[in-house]
């Protein structure tokens, strides 16, 4: 069995990628082929959003957004705790000092709540600046942005919405990667719009904003790529990337969603009685990048996770550490609030295998799987 299976998925539009592929390689129009802005229309009006910018990757989109809002020392930029690495490096790495910040206990999002002490500590120690909110879009359902949006407006701060695990959710009608005042996306291959290597993007509905991060975009150009008018990057999605893209954007619009929605229904019925199964909010919508539940401990985690591999199922710890202990910002200037949600959530989380094109079959043998585990266990 496959965590997520990509393979499966080219199987099922081998015909329509080979032949995007194809067109690709006649034209020989590598870098900046009308796929590129074509699917950044595309991927604009999916969202809601008036300009899309692709790039490189999911962690040059963050970083595009903090170097056009010009975000670097004593600027303090919020962190949820709980997240993948690129979302507190990225800031690190503008040299601004990231805050990190303890999530919701049942959607793992970040906690208003933590935000606004942790800005209030900020201020009261009065050395940084507040400046950024990051938000991430965990494992597919997007922040609670009705109360984050608050917060912001309250303390004058701006939203950078890393929606790399969360592009395709909703609150109500409205989709990721509309709620920030600038959002990003990541293309890596098992995110849930994912290309065959890296690609990322950019929204935003400022038009001043997004000429710049199209100027920082590619080495900081001005009229022309040999104009240069700041110091930028080279963070560009290539057309064989775009054009891979536009065939996966169809089928994720068409059923890829639909589905995958459906398979973490039948998850959630079926295991609420023996696990805590993932908390959705009342007119939210997940993309389900991870489905993931929590054990009662440490110890009963570990030991699903190796009962499950004993029978040839794969599961993943999505986080297995809170990013304000990673070594890399040790001895390093951020700021630390109290985590004891993420701290707790590291011990007794566990990701189980989920994709669009999963049979109920397969999902049978995990939910029996873990069944049986947890009835010889009490
Ligand atoms: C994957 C991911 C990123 C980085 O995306 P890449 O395309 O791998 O650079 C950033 N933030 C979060 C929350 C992610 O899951």
């Amino acid at each position: 069995m496959q965590f997520r299976d990509l393979q499966k998925q080219y199987k099922i539009l081998k015909s329509d990628i080979d032949y995007a592929i194809k067109q690709v390689l006649d034209a020989g129009n590598f870098i900046s082929g009308s796929q590129v802005t074509e699917l950044e229309s595309q991927l604009a009006s999916y969202a809601g959003v008036k300009h899309c910018i692709t790039c490189a990757n999911g962690t040059d989109a963050l970083s595009l957004a903090l170097m056009a809002w010009n975000i670097g020392e004593e600027d303090a930029v919020f962190v949820p705790d709980f997240t993948f690495f690129a979302s507190g490096e990225t800031p690190a790495y503008e040299g601004a000092v990231p805050v990190f910040v303890d999530v919701e206990e049942d959607t793992f999002n970040i906690s208003a709540e933590s935000l606004e002490q942790a800005i209030l500590q900020v201020k009261e120690e009065g050395k940084l600046v507040p400046k950024v909110i990051i938000t991430v879009d965990l494992f597919g359902q997007p922040a609670d942005y009705p109360a984050i949006r608050k917060i912001a407006d309250k303390y004058h701060l701006l939203i950078l919405e890393d929606g790399a695990q969360g592009f395709g959710g909703k609150i109500g009608e409205q989709m990721a990667c509309s709620f920030g005042d600038i959002s990003t996306t990541s293309f890596f291959p098992a995110k849930p719009l994912g290309c065959y290597g890296d690609g990322g993007a950019v929204f935003t509905d400022n038009d001043d904003w997004a000429a710049l991060l199209r100027s920082y975009r590619i080495h900081g150009k001005g009229s022309d790529k040999y104009d240069n008018v700041r110091i930028g990057i080279n963070s560009r999605l290539d057309t064989l990337q775009a054009a891979i893209l536009q065939v996966k954007l169809k089928a994720f619009r068409e059923y890829e969603l639909r589905d995958v929605n459906h398979a973490a229904e039948r998850y959630s019925c079926q295991l609420a009685d023996y696990v805590r199964v993932p908390f959705i909010k009342e007119g939210f919508y997940s993309s389900w990048a991870q489905y993931s539940i929590l054990l009662d401990s440490e110890e009963e985690r570990n030991g699903l996770q190796a009962y499950l591999k004993d029978r040839g199922i794969p599961s993943m710890i999505y986080y297995p550490k809170p990013m304000s202990r990673q070594t890399a910002f040790e001895g390093m200037d951020c700021v630390k609030t109290d985590l004891s949600v993420t701290e707790q959530l590291c011990c007794r989380i566990l990701a189980l295998p989920i994709h669009p094109y999963m049979e109920a079959e397969e999902q049978d043998m995990v939910i029996n799987c873990i069944k049986d585990f947890k009835s010889c266990r009490s």
